[in-house]
């Protein structure tokens, strides 16, 4: 068995990619697979650390950044770049492993990567951004870690679809050619982005927690009634995922009773608007003073809020030993990812709280970022040809229609009928398909057997099963 020194200090000591590695041991136990291949699927494929040096005023400054593709059982491997001064080797390996899993849970047919760059992009300005970022991306060129077939990035903290452009024109630069947009996702429309992107892993989060708070059967042992409204909501992190997941979960009648940043957090017993809220944010420079709320200063003390739906959408590792036994929710739907240490998770599945875990739960950005891939790839916005066509049949029906019954039928109805579905509307369905689909099938593989103890571990078993049969029906190289 040949394994690295990282990957024994990740099993031994308490690491990121160790909480994974142990996630993964547990629902391997439920498989029945050989173990050289249960190894080949655990532990990352390629490792690259890199240090490239920038120009910061007149100064050289060394970056240290990291690419890693925990897999390419399929191509190409996919997973976002992180910004952060607290990016490690250890984080970068943890999430690609993620990346691998919550690929296959939502049959998005990908490989798993994931990039990091150990900078505080808050204290950057735009122009140093960008140099860093197309460096980064001359580095990952050089070592052909990106490619429409080979890596295929996409935002994550402290990125978004600014960073996205400048690495699609900077790949485009080396490497010409008509798929070279296809390079990364979550790029800005103009640059062949796909609508729904920025909002997709809120959105993703919001089908998800709909979905499994409407089987009346589960919510019956949380003690809690079915449907998402009236359920009282803490979010923390009003990034792009927590934001858009809090958007999209008040629109779908629950109560965002606190939100939580990392210099404070706000709450409302009746819930807040969180579109006000992210106005006073973007004008104040803080959520803290908005009028309708109360201050909570310790950031911390808001996971401890008394809820029905706890989103941590921040970073790893924010419920642990030390608060677990004071968190007062019923379900923990991890937006972030990692949010949920081992043994927070054992305090908190002991309380009888459900955990949706992040390598289902998240995974609408990676979905919509198939999507974009796609369509880079085809050329053609999605609805382009059949939008009016669908248009002119369904009009057409409806006259007929109410030619037939001597009636006109109601306007709204009419409208929504006679639509031709656009890009949006596509992806948006995609999305939720797919959603729906992988919350039946983990829950599914929960259920059927008494001793699988969570969702988590019912999602990485339906991770391996999908992974194993890739890797069984290719047949290993000799
Ligand atoms: P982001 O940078 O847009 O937002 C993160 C927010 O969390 C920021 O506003 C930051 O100030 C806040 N934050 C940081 N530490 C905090 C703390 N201790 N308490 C409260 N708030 C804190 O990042 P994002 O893209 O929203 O990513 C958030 C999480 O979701 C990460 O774990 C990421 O890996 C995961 N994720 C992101 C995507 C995506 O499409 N962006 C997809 C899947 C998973």
């Amino acid at each position: 068995m040949l394994i690295d020194d990282e990957d024994i200090v990740a099993q031994r000591e308490h690491s990121f990619f160790g909480d994974v590695i142990n996630y993964f041991d547990r629902a391997a136990k439920f498989t029945k697979y050989p173990q050289g291949l249960l190894e080949q699927i655990k532990f990352c494929n390629s490792v690259y650390r890199m240090r490239f040096p920038v120009r910061i005023g007149d100064k050289i400054e060394v970056v240290v950044a990291y690419r890693v593709e925990h897999s390419q059982h399929k191509l190409p491997a996919k997973g976002g770049i992180r910004y952060s001064t607290a990016v490690t080797q250890d984080e970068v390996k943890a999430l690609a492993a993620l990346m691998t899993f919550k690929c296959a849970v939502v049959d998005v047919p990908f490989g798993g990567a994931k990039g990091g760059v150990k900078i505080d992009p808050k204290k950057c300005t735009e122009l140093e951004l960008e140099r860093i970022t197309r460096r980064y991306t001359a580095e990952l060129v050089k070592k052909n870690f990106i490619g429409p077939g080979i890596d295929v990035p996409a935002p994550d903290y402290g990125t978004g679809p600014r960073e996205m452009a400048w690495i699609a024109d900077t790949y485009a630069a080396f490497n010409p050619g008509i798929d070279a947009s296809a390079c990364v996702t979550g790029k800005p429309v103009s640059q062949g982005g796909i609508r729904g992107r920025t909002e997709a892993t809120g959105r993703g989060v919001y089908y998800g927690i709909r979905e499994a708070v409407s089987i009346s059967e589960d919510m019956k042992k949380l003690k809690l009634t079915p449907g998402l409204a009236g359920k009282k909501v803490v979010v923390q992190g009003f990034g792009n995922v927590g934001y858009w997941s809090a958007k999209f979960l008040q629109q779908g009648g629950a109560d965002i009773i606190a939100i939580a940043e990392y210099e404070g957090a706000i709450y409302v017993p009746k819930g807040l608007d969180v579109d006000e809220v992210f106005k006073h944010r973007k004008e104040s420079g803080s959520i803290l003073n908005y009028k309708k709320a109360k201050n909570i200063k310790n950031t911390n003390d808001a996971l401890e809020t008394e809820c029905d739906i706890l989103v941590p959408a921040a970073l790893e590792n924010q419920l642990h030993s030390g608060n677990a036994a004071k968190i007062k929710t019923k379900i923990v739907a991890e937006a972030a990812n990692g949010p949920t240490t081992p043994e927070a998770e054992k305090i908190l599945t002991q309380k009888g709280v459900m955990i949706l875990p992040d390598l289902f739960l998240n995974a609408g950005g990676v979905t919509v970022s198939y999507f974009e891939w796609l369509k880079n790839l085809s050329h053609v916005r999605f609805g382009r040809m059949g939008k009016r066509y669908d248009e002119f049949i369904n009009k057409t029906l409806v006259e007929s229609i109410e030619k037939g019954i001597g009636k006109k039928l109601d306007v709204k109805a009419k409208n929504v009928i006679t639509h031709g579905a656009d890009e949006l509307d596509l992806v948006n369905s995609g999305l939720e398909e797919t959603m729906i689909q992988a919350y039946y099938e983990i829950r599914e593989i929960r259920n059927k057997n008494k001793n699988i103890p969570d969702l988590r571990t019912g999602a990485f078993i339906s991770a391996i099963d999908k992974i194993a049969a890739s890797y069984l029906a290719l047949g290993i190289f000799p």
